[in-house]
């Protein structure tokens, strides 16, 4: 059986089933009075008769608040509620985009699941937001290595040199620029800067815990914070050094180089452009799937679960813990 054979991705009632056993674990959530667990299923009920619908829609998932009497479904309150877009297909466009190494164009998921330009846009959007690490725990800590570099995305603008015509600007003035926090053998963390100065690479370093060791190159930017760090590691790759053995202390930045070199594909191959005010959230996207990767141990399909648990807004409650509702999913 493959993985799209799933009920999940076809039946709107194994979806609703699926995500409820993910957000909720057994016990639904009141999203108007937040009481846990004394909702009770609706079933047969019916939407209003409309001419297309002469007879009503099921409507699944309905639930009844024992506490409040008011009606709900596990999409009030996460992504899933903005749109009418079936769960089912909700559930492919996330799995989907979690599978994919190098994200999947917004063309691409309106031809795959038969929606429209606007809407396929819109659901990676809403699945990168998805995918937005909330908590925000410091990357790093005691006994782990942090490797921290900057990237560069776009193009220099063009400036009218006499004589010589329309030239490209040397130097990265006007590219995008990007720092990345890589825990060795665990998460990423990305983050657009508006430049490479002090008060922003400051700004970037407050998500870094002062107790790693940080591996970074020689850039300047990184000297006197490197300071605040248990210990602080350079390669030198002007002089072609990438990677420094002493003992069983590695220093190298490679492990970013990686990340980066999927980013940059991603970026240019899959979607080619994307203007500064959705750049973050890109990011967020491949840091997602860089976290969750499968060299830790998280395949596609638990990577999809974890998104969908991401989808979840902040003002629920939930009981049981991240792994307990994960299992439970897909048992
Ligand atoms: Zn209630």
């Amino acid at each position: 059986m493959s993985v799209l054979s799933k009920p999940y991705f076809h039946d709107e009632a194994a979806a609703f089933a699926f995500v409820e056993r993910i957000i909720w674990n057994g016990e639904p959530v009141c999203p108007h009075c937040g009481v846990v667990g004394r909702a009770y299923a609706l079933k047969a009920v019916r939407s209003k008769p409309s001419k297309k619908n002469p007879e009503g829609v099921v409507r699944h998932g309905l639930k009844k608040c024992g506490a409040c009497r008011s009606q709900f479904t596990v999409r009030i309150g996460t992504i899933f509620e903005e749109s009418h877009l079936p769960l089912h297909k909700w559930l492919q466009a996330i799995y989907l985009m979690c599978s994919s190494k190098k994200g999947i164009s917004a063309k691409q998921l309106e031809r795959t699941l038969e929606v429209t330009y606007k809407t396929a846009w819109f659901l990676g959007h809403r699945i990168r937001e998805a995918m937005r690490d909330t908590a925000m725990t410091p990357m790093g800590g005691e006994g782990m290595t942090l490797e921290v570099d900057e990237t560069f995305l776009g193009r220099q603008a063009t400036i009218f040199v006499s004589g010589k015509g329309w030239q490209q600007r040397r130097g990265t003035g006007d590219m995008r620029k990007i720092v990345t926090l890589v825990e060795r053998g665990g998460r990423a963390r990305s983050v657009h800067v508006p430049s490479l100065r002090k008060e922003d690479i400051v700004a970037v370093m407050a998500h870094a815990d002062r107790a790693s060791v940080l591996n970074t190159d020689q850039a300047q930017h990184y000297r006197r914070i490197g300071t605040e760090f248990a210990a602080h590691e350079t390669v030198d790759h002007g002089r072609d050094e990438y990677v420094r053995y002493d003992g069983d202390v590695v220093t190298t930045t490679n492990t970013i180089e990686g990340y980066f070199s999927i980013f940059k594909r991603g970026m240019k191959g899959i979607y080619q452009h994307c203007s500064e005010k959705h750049l973050q959230r890109y990011l967020a996207e491949f840091d997602f799937r860089y976290s969750n990767r499968s060299a830790t141990g998280c395949e596609d399909q638990e990577r999809a679960m974890r998104a969908v648990l991401g989808v979840v807004g902040k003002r629920l409650t939930y009981r049981g813990g991240v792994n307990h509702r994960l299992q439970a999913a897909s048992a």
